[in-house]
């Protein structure tokens, strides 16, 4: 599940947690949603046009906060998957507009999407917490934010990315020409569905590849109306082409079609093997994976407390626990243990749950699959002697709300210690050493994140040198900027998205070798 990660902005507002950070926002800067919006793009998307699937299925998209149908969406299986690849292979093929576009010319394109998601950012914000129960004032500032800076900044490299001129031995001269992947299968979660967009689309139309995205079957209504905006912005026919569906069908046929050259995941690492599989059973295409993580948050002693609880919090809680990267484990040492448990319990209560469009309020659970899912976890917690400290019930009589919960006394070999919940469930662990905590970081499949508080630089840097994962946050937490990678060690992922390193996940690169004659030979 999930996965992909929260992530805040890169602003020095968002050096702060989430709900300081909406706070910022005065209410006048929030226009007000609407609750009922007319959702008009319900079909699937191929070559500029939105279309039933040939079998003429639909499947509903629900509400997670009332647990009510919104509508019904177009669902897509193999046979619309073979007509959008033949949709991007030709849009690919050379001589066509978008193959003979310049590279600053794609820039421009990036550029007037995101200008037209900023246009129409209440309505997707408002279809975002209607189909993934998050809040609308989260949906607003942060993620319509972290999806506006992310295309705009992959805009930017679109004609900025370039090869080397390589000094060979010999009468010869090669350079290097970066080209793009070709037909790229993108397929997201529901967890930050716009976000998880921005992230696929940026670098890939920077590079110049074309798209077959499968969205997340919980919430595929921002990604559909995001597909009008595409048309609208002048993107050839067949560049972008936008498919809801089911993971074991049409995401499944994706991951093994024989003219797709690159597969592009963000899911549970238990998926993502399949998807590697498909991969190898196929073409060989390349793949680049964002999975699961259990991620370390050691607080020490000597780091200031307040700051620590908070961010710990912020760490497990954003975006209800349902974040790839959140701080599950959070290792505290042992001096500090009973005050740290005491005030992250205080914290946890302070929660208000409830009405998505309410202001202050936080998300629901996006479906009754994972509620039920977390709420076996804390289950399995007490049979197995952690201590729970607060919550571990569903928080509301309809939609899947659960109450903020907090177990202490947690040991290393328990399963919530060792799974991913994603879900709104703390995990607190005692400590004694730095060696010994660093050990106990490590000791598990995943290495997506981590994070280190203290206030001794020599020990910051010690322990995030020491710690296996794909991003180290030292004194903060899910601090992700759209120019700095992010993607995990061990069964975490493959490759890096974000930043520069996400342009090479979408590049071939060619060398190219020419003879030069000389004068005497
Ligand atoms: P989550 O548990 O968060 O739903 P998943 O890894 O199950 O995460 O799903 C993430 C994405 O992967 C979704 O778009 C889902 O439809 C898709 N998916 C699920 N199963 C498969 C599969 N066998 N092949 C390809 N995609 C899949």
């Amino acid at each position: 599940m999930l996965r992909a990660v929260l992530g805040r902005v890169c602003s020095r507002v968002t050096q702060v947690p989430v709900a300081v950070q909406v706070a910022r926002f005065s209410a006048a800067a929030i226009p007000a949603p609407n609750p009922k919006p007319d959702v008009p793009y319900t079909q699937l998307f191929i070559n500029n046009e939105f279309q039933d699937a040939v079998s003429k299925k639909t499947f509903p998209t629900i509400n997670p906060s009332t647990g009510e149908v919104i509508c019904h969406v177009a669902e897509a299986d193999k046979a619309d998957v073979d007509k959008a690849v033949r949709a991007a292979r030709e849009a690919f093929n050379l001589g066509s507009p978008w193959r003979r576009m310049d590279a600053s010319q794609r820039g421009v394109l990036i550029n007037r999407l995101a200008d037209l998601i900023e246009r129409d950012r209440t309505i997707l914000a408002t279809l975002e917490t209607l189909d993934n129960g998050k809040p609308y004032a989260m949906a607003y500032t942060v993620d319509l934010d972290i999806v506006l800076k992310c295309l705009r900044y992959y805009a930017g490299w679109a004609d900025k990315w370039h090869g080397k001129t390589i000094p060979i031995d010999g009468d010869y001269f090669a350079y290097t020409r970066h080209e793009p992947v070709g037909v790229c299968a993108q397929i997201i979660p529901w967890n930050f569905p716009l976000v998880m967009l921005a992230w696929k689309f940026g670098p890939a139309l920077a590079t110049g590849n074309v798209i077959v995205m499968k969205v997340a079957e919980q919430t595929p209504l921002t990604a559909l109306h995001l597909a009008s905006l595409v048309k609208e912005a002048g993107f050839p026919p067949g560049v972008i082409n936008i498919l809801p569906g089911m993971g074991h069908t049409a995401g499944a046929a994706l991951s093994s079609h024989m003219d797709v050259d690159k597969v592009a995941f963000t899911g549970s690492t238990e998926v993502g093997r399949l998807i590697q599989q498909a991969a190898g059973k196929s073409n060989l295409k390349k793949v680049t994976l964002e999975l699961g993580g259990k991620s370390p948050n050691i607080i020490f002693s000597d780091s200031d407390l307040d700051w620590a609880v908070e961010q710990a919090h912020f760490a497990l809680f954003f975006n209800q626990g349902q974040a790839c990267a959140s701080g599950t484990r959070t290792f505290v040492q042992e001096d500090i243990y009973n005050e740290f448990v005491e005030r992250s319990v205080h914290r946890a209560k302070k929660r208000i749950i409830g009405n998505p469009f309410d202001l202050k309020t936080d998300p629901s659970t996006v479906d009754e699959e994972q509620f039920k899912k977390i709420l076996g976890y804390i289950k399995t917690g007490k049979q197995e002697g952690a201590k729970l400290l607060c919550g571990g019930n569903p928080a509301a009589d309809r939609g899947y709300f659960i109450q903020p919960t907090v177990f202490g006394d947690v040991s290393d070999n328990m399963t919530i210690a060792r799974e991913e919940i994603f879900g709104p469930v703390m995990q607190i662990l005692k400590f004694k050493t730095l060696e010994d905590v660093i050990e106990r970081a490590n000791n598990t499949m995943y290495g997506l994140a981590a994070a280190v508080f203290t206030n001794d630089i020599d020990k910051a840097n010690y322990v995030s040198q020491s710690l296996r994962a794909g991003t180290v946050w030292i004194n903060c937490y899910n601090v992700i900027g759209p120019q700095a990678p992010f993607g995990g060690y061990k069964a975490s992922g493959i490759g890096r998205e974000l930043g520069e390193y996400g342009l090479e996940a979408y590049t071939e690169v060619k060398n190219v070798t020419i003879k030069i004659p000389q004068k005497n030979s």
